[in-house]
């Protein structure tokens, strides 16, 4: 008790007593001032409470002895939370200033995939409305069959990106990427890339058009050049080497011209235009017998293992291209006598096509581009050495993935060898 309290309930005590032996009852007297006593200490820690509690916010409880003390720490603690709740709220302020600003959508989602917050870009592309569609499944509003795969695969956890087209407007291109932050909450964030869509469009139109200008005047270029190297009566014997040479390169040019344009339609066309049940065991042979004739000199080995008995759906001809150049590569790119070996197998319910050899194998930095159109590791070794390998072969394969809903995926070891996955999905 404090000196100022003990002082005051002496006070209360004799005034008690003094007014009681008016009456000869100074006991009761000390009594009633006790409890009168007790009286003002519950009136402060009513007011106190209801001060702290906030339902009286003016008037704190009477300034003097403990309370006063009391008063004091209180309202240091009411300045300091004061403080840190306006700081809290101006890096809030500041924070939704910023994602207002921002031209990306961004979506919070709960673990049911409910919508738990959402900035004002998301209206402008996804068509969600920030509060209206509070705890609105996402997959509710945006109804892509694509974007609810995305939401639910495992994809996710590499931090992937999809494409989707903005429900509001079928001709803007998003991407979208979803960012786990915690146990059970996810963003969904999507950029507008129409322009780099457009680009890239314009480019592959810009390929098809030139690639198409130049396959007549090739097909005439190699027809006279074929006729000039059977008339040797026509043609001196000194210019042979040169139209040779000439016919070669005529070949190579005709068929690059080709692998281009067959890119432009895989891009460019969304169906399928013979998607069939296929006897993978007969196509992988027919593929095998191909790499076999072209790669006789180096004596490979090539198994095929079929373990899976299904058939898979799809284009034969896109699918025995897309494997062909898998193979192809194997024995293109693994030395004499190396092993090679195609297994069609089953990985839960999805179907796999692995193509595996112990060739030269890829140094990890290259794997992320390989699939580019022209990309090759080492250009100058590939192009002295076989006038075909373009590097559109892996860019054919991945398009060929991509329309039959399968994915691809690289392992490599330089020196040890690689192997290429084909995923098919039930
Ligand atoms: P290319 O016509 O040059 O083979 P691709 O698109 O088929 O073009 O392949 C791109 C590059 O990937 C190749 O240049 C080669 O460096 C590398 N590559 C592809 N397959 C293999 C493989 N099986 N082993 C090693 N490198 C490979």
């Amino acid at each position: 008790m404090k000196p100022a309290d003990f002082w005051r309930l002496c006070l209360f005590l004799a005034i008690g007593a003094a007014f009681g032996a008016l009456f000869q009852q100074s006991l009761i007297g000390i009594i009633l001032s006790l409890l009168t006593y007790i009286w003002t200490v519950h009136y402060n820690l009513t007011t106190l409470a209801q001060w702290v509690s906030g339902a009286n916010a003016v008037q704190g409880p009477e300034k003097s002895g403990i309370f006063e003390e009391l008063n004091y720490s209180i309202n240091k603690l009411f300045r300091r939370h004061k403080t840190r709740r306006e700081r809290l709220t101006g890096v809030l302020r500041q924070f939704e200033e910023a994602t207002k600003a921002w031209p990306d959508a961004i979506v919070v989602l709960n673990q049911m995939d409910d919508i738990e917050w959402a900035n004002p870009a998301a209206r402008n592309l996804l068509d969600i409305r920030w509060p209206e569609d509070k705890k609105q499944r996402v997959t509710n509003i945006v109804r892509f069959p694509a974007l609810r795969e995305f939401i639910n695969s495992p994809e996710i956890a590499k931090k992937q990106t999809i494409e989707i087209i903005s429900p509001l407007k079928p001709d803007i291109y998003l991407s979208a990427l979803m960012v786990p932050y915690s146990e059970t909450h996810r963003i969904l964030t999507t950029r507008d890339v129409t322009e780099i869509y457009r680009a890239i469009k314009a480019r592959s139109d810009f390929v098809a058009n030139v690639s198409h200008e130049l396959k007549t005047p090739l097909t005439v270029f190699r027809g006279y050049l074929e006729a000039l190297g059977m008339q040797k009566d026509v043609c001196p014997p000194t210019w042979e080497p040169a139209i040779k040479q000439m016919r070669e390169h005529a070949i190579e040019m005709s068929d690059l011209v080709d692998t281009l344009l067959k890119l432009s339609h895989l891009e460019e066309s969304q169906i399928l235009l013979d998607d069939k049940p296929i006897n993978m065991k007969a196509l992988l042979e027919e593929v095998i017998s191909a790499t076999k004739q072209i790669y006789e000199e180096k004596n490979h080995i090539i198994n095929l293992d079929v373990e899976a008995s299904e058939n898979l759906m799809g284009s034969k001809r896109e699918l025995y291209s897309a494997f062909s150049n898998l193979t192809l590569n194997a024995a293109h790119y693994t030395p004499a006598n190396g092993t090679i070996s195609l297994r069609w197998h089953k990985e839960g319910s999805d179907l796999v096509l692995d193509v595996k050899d112990t060739g030269i194998g890829i140094a990890e930095e290259h794997l992320p581009r390989i699939t580019e159109r022209f990309y090759r590791v080492d250009s100058s070794r590939t192009r002295a050495k076989q006038g075909s390998k373009n590097g559109l072969g892996l860019a054919i394969v991945k398009h060929v993935v991509r329309r039959h809903n399968a994915s691809l995926n690289i392992s490599s070891e330089v020196g040890k060898g690689s192997c290429f996955s084909v995923k098919f999905k039930k």
